[in-house]
């Protein structure tokens, strides 16, 4: 299969992009002290090298009152150029194009420096719904001072040598605070009537349009839709576009949806994976029937597929495959050659990506431990000499584990104990809305197959067969098995484990009780599914909301879900005993007792215990031993696979 359409050329203002494939401006904490590093610019040449057409450069500020205490590229100043400068010498000769990305977030923004909340700024005195900040309102002269800061910046880019740049009005940001009614509430020439509202983007345009002349390329990225009660809606939007395309400034529109402004919208900055694939297609259709430029449009796209039915039917011009290029930098160019089983896609789970940067880590993929640490993982040295490995184990950890020393060479033989690989993962897919985590299964075996790992599944590794096989060395990835705390009155009460219910093993009865120590997918999975079961479900968390522990947008689109369907959630509460129709908890910060009465079924979602039966068996072997994953301690898919590939890179 050839996809024709996602692999023509583009042309745009002169330039050419060499197919329609190209990375959103996202933050990847790959910043340090406000400039470009060595990182940031191993991780834009991986995309580049991989087949991307275009990588627009994460959002950096362009005046003081632009305040983030997220690690931002400082426009604002000269010293940015040399760093724009050391990526577009990276990229360009790969034949990608380098646009940057100008962002001020007004009022949507978290803290200022050192930790202090500092003044925050927008059109009109409106608060937020998700920093709580009451904005100061700009004046005029500070709106001017602004506009031209943006003009300035672009200029710096254009001498660094790049080939675009994009103003931000997406996510609520500063120029969508403008443009929105509910949040512009001037009575001067910035209010008002559309005409008014846009005019911040119109001399935005205008400001950058003068400094950088006729050559560089200018876009826009904009919500057409805000999915929040107050914010931009599609009609709104696109009649902005529609003033904007009167201006010969500006080249194309990046559609995307959502708001930081508020929980709901801010789910469709990074869209999880219960959000249908290529969603936003319709919208930025909308737009390019009534504008004369270019649309570009993201939002789920995660298969070349995807995108070349995006493109075929005319909804884009242009797909934001950002995510799907950090699980698969060479995602375009295995793509382009026709090699879509090769490629590892994206699942949509937020947990490496917005989840490392929502905590301030360099952005990565837990599929692909090598993103952001480009530099540190550049080489998978040949094995010098090559050893016979056993990798016991067919979960993330051990497919990771057997893929990688398999690729450098070494005889690699891995053995499940199942008929199945995937563990966990197995198990984990079959909650709602997350179908697609099964992914990582089918990814992995397609890494094992092309590295020529043999699988034996149904097969479980004992002392003696360890023997017989003599390898030298076994990986250990033997997982974990549901973690049963002694709970008081057990005998008397229906006590299931997770895994019970997703393997339809456990009877669940009317009026559920999930204790969920956790706070992860698993609780809240297990809720969803209980409650459409017909259940009564009552969650119980052990810390201060559900999914806690989860990256914020997919938790509060399932917090939302989870609401929807009525399950009743009992916070800071832990299990300490049940019988025949009473579950027990205290409150966590209190010890005060919580008594759930009419509780016919407590679901333990406990956490895991590791597997280390193998390992003990085979101490005081002359082998070497490598455990990895959740037999070394239970913890997540990403940590599994992290140590996977570490493990097969350094035996
Ligand atoms: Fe996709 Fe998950 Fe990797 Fe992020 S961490 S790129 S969502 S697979």
């Amino acid at each position: 299969m050839t996809l024709p359409h996602l692999f023509s050329p583009l042309a745009l203002r002169g330039a050419t992009f060499r197919n329609r494939i190209f990375s959103t401006g996202h933050q990847t904490c790959l910043v340090k002290d406000g400039r470009v590093t060595e990182d940031l610019v191993a991780y834009h040449r991986a995309r580049a090298r991989g087949g991307a057409a275009l990588i627009v450069v994460e959002a950096a500020r362009m005046h003081e009152s632009a305040v983030s205490d997220a690690p931002i590229i400082d426009a604002s100043r000269d010293d940015c150029i040399p760093g724009y400068r050391a990526i577009a010498q990276a990229v360009q000769p790969e034949g990608c194009r380098l646009f940057a990305q100008l962002a001020h977030p007004g009022r949507v923004t978290l803290r200022l420096r050192d930790g202090l909340r500092g003044p925050t700024y927008s059109a009109s005195t409106v608060p937020d719904n998700r920093f709580k900040n009451v904005p100061r309102q700009l004046s005029t002269d500070e709106i001017a001072d602004i506009v031209a800061s943006y003009g300035r910046a672009a200029a710096r880019f254009q001498e660094a040598g790049l080939d675009g740049v994009e103003v931000t009005a997406s996510h609520g940001v500063l120029p969508a605070q403008f443009l929105n009614p509910k949040v512009n509430l001037r009575s001067d020439d910035y209010g008002g009537p559309l005409e008014n509202r846009i005019r911040f983007l119109t001399e935005t345009i205008a400001s950058i349009r003068r400094q950088v002349g006729p050559d560089m390329i200018v876009g826009l990225r904009i919500s057409l839709d805000e999915m929040e009660r107050d914010g931009l809606t599609r009609d709104q939007a696109i009649a902005g576009c529609r003033l904007l395309a009167e201006q010969d400034g500006l080249d194309y529109f990046n559609v995307i949806a959502g708001s930081m402004a508020g929980a709901r919208g801010s789910i469709h900055v990074v869209p999880p994976m219960a959000i249908e694939h290529g969603y936003l297609a319709p919208a930025a259709a909308e737009l390019k029937a009534a504008v004369d430029r270019p649309v570009f449009v993201a939002g789920r796209i995660n298969q070349p597929q995807i995108a070349e039915r995006i493109i075929a039917q005319g909804q884009a011009d242009m797909c934001g495959m950002t995510r799907a290029m950090i699980a698969d930098p060479e995602m375009a160019a295995k793509a382009a050659a026709g090699r879509f089983d090769d490629i590892r896609a994206c699942i949509g789970c937020n947990q490496a990506c917005i989840g490392h940067f929502h905590s301030g880590l360099p952005i990565s993929c837990i599929q692909h431990p090598e993103t952001g640490r480009e530099r540190r993982f550049a080489d998978k040295p040949a094995a010098r000499p090559s050893k016979r490995i056993v990798v016991a184990g067919g979960g993330p950890a051990g497919m990771k584990a057997a893929a990688v020393a398999a690729e450098r060479g070494h005889a690699v033989t891995l053995y499940e104990a199942a008929r199945q690989l995937g563990g966990q993962t197995r198990l984990a897919q079959t909650l709602p809305g997350r179908a697609e985590f099964g992914g990582i299964i089918a990814n992995l075996e397609r890494e094992m197959a092309l590295a020529g790992v043999e699988v034996r599944t149904g097969q479980a590794l004992t002392r003696e067969a360890v023997l017989a096989l003599a390898p030298d060395a076994v990986i250990l990835a033997t997982g974990a098995t549901p973690l049963r705390p002694r709970i008081e009155g057990a005998e008397e009460a229906h006590l299931v484990d997770a895994w019970q219910v997703l393997r339809g093993e456990a009877n669940p009865g009317a009026a559920v009780l999930i204790a969920d120590w956790r706070c992860d997918w698993i609780g809240m999975g297990l809720a969803e599914h209980l409650v459409r079961a017909g259940c009564h479900v009552r969650l119980a968390v052990d810390g201060t909301c559900p999914g806690e522990n989860l990256q914020s947008y997919l938790r509060d689109h399932w917090a939302g879900v989870l609401h929807g369907l009525g399950v009743e959630v009992i916070p800071y509460a832990r299990l300490f005993g049940a019988d025949a129709d009473h579950a027990y908890l205290e409150h966590t910060v209190t010890s005060a007792p919580i008594v759930c009465e009419g509780v016919d079924t407590v679901v333990l979602a406990q956490g895991h215990r590791p597997v280390t039966e193998l390992e003990q068996a085979l101490d005081g072997l002359s082998i070497e031993l490598r455990p990895v994953g959740d037999c070394l301690s239970p913890r997540t898919a990403e940590e599994a696979v992290y140590e996977g590939m570490v493990a097969g890179l350094e035996l």
